[in-house]
């Protein structure tokens, strides 16, 4: 097998991939609090796991990740960092700006942080109107919702519960302090009539969204398979794409 990561790649070996490929997945994660247990990085860490083992087994290259992302809200929590939307369309903007120099015209963003997901839905657009480039952006948790409701009730699947820290658990267990966990049953509700901007404190007192203490590195090992063959399926029906 050939290699599979762009920063992993000589300029021989780029200029040969792009020879054959107009494609690339792109990673982009954020930093920010994902409660007591798990790492700052838990998102950044995901996508970036995701698509290296979708690029590894699919022969489309990944793209190192993106690791900041859009969390204003979780701002009251230690080591969270944030950038704004405006900042992340213009930097993944110009990022693809640069790759269609080689010769790319699709990317297909692997995104593990849903907070990113409008400034990315700009850059879709922006994408296809001023470079002629075809931008997906596949997101575990809702691409998958088929698998995840399979796999773990609705209360295991909030901000930090048990599907993402079971994830955590079993792509890097040596970040997650298990004897931390906790379950937090958030306050007010996102099923109102007009939208607000809420900061996750006014919400949840741990930064955990529901379930967390039924996360196991078993359930983490079983979810990832699904979710790679899940995104697996999803390249090949963007490679397929005229
Ligand atoms: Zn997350």
């Amino acid at each position: 097998m050939g290699k599979h990561l762009l920063h992993g790649m000589t300029y021989e070996e780029a200029d040969d991939y792009f020879s054959k490929s107009d494609l690339v997945l792109l990673p982009i994660g954020s930093v920010e609090q994902h409660g007591p247990a798990n790492p700052l990085g838990t998102d950044m860490l995901i996508a970036q796991s995701l698509a290296e083992e979708a690029a590894a087994r699919s022969g489309v290259i990944s793209l190192p990740v993106i690791p900041f992302g859009v969390s204003f809200h979780h701002m009251h929590f230690p080591g969270t960092v944030t950038v704004s939307e405006r900042a992340l369309e213009e930097y993944v903007l110009d990022v693809l700006r640069s790759l269609t120099k080689w010769g790319v015209k699709k990317v297909l963003i692997v995104n593990g942080h849903g907070g990113n997901l409008p400034a990315l839905q700009i850059v879709s657009r922006r994408a296809r109107e001023e470079l002629g480039v075809r931008v997906h952006i596949y997101q575990w948790w809702t691409s998958s919702s088929k698998i995840l409701e399979e796999m773990f009730k609705p209360d295991e699947r909030g901000h930090a519960a048990a599907a993402e820290t079971s994830l955590d658990m079993h792509i890097h267990p040596e970040f997650v302090n298990r004897e931390r966990l906790v379950d937090e049953k958030p306050r007010g509700s996102f099923e109102r009539d007009v939208f607000l901007f809420t900061y996750t404190h006014e919400m949840s007192d741990s930064g955990v969204f529901g379930v967390q203490t039924t996360a196991s590195p078993e359930r983490g090992a079983e979810l990832f398979t699904k979710l790679v063959e899940d995104l697996l399926r999803v390249i090949e029906e963007v490679k397929a794409e005229k």
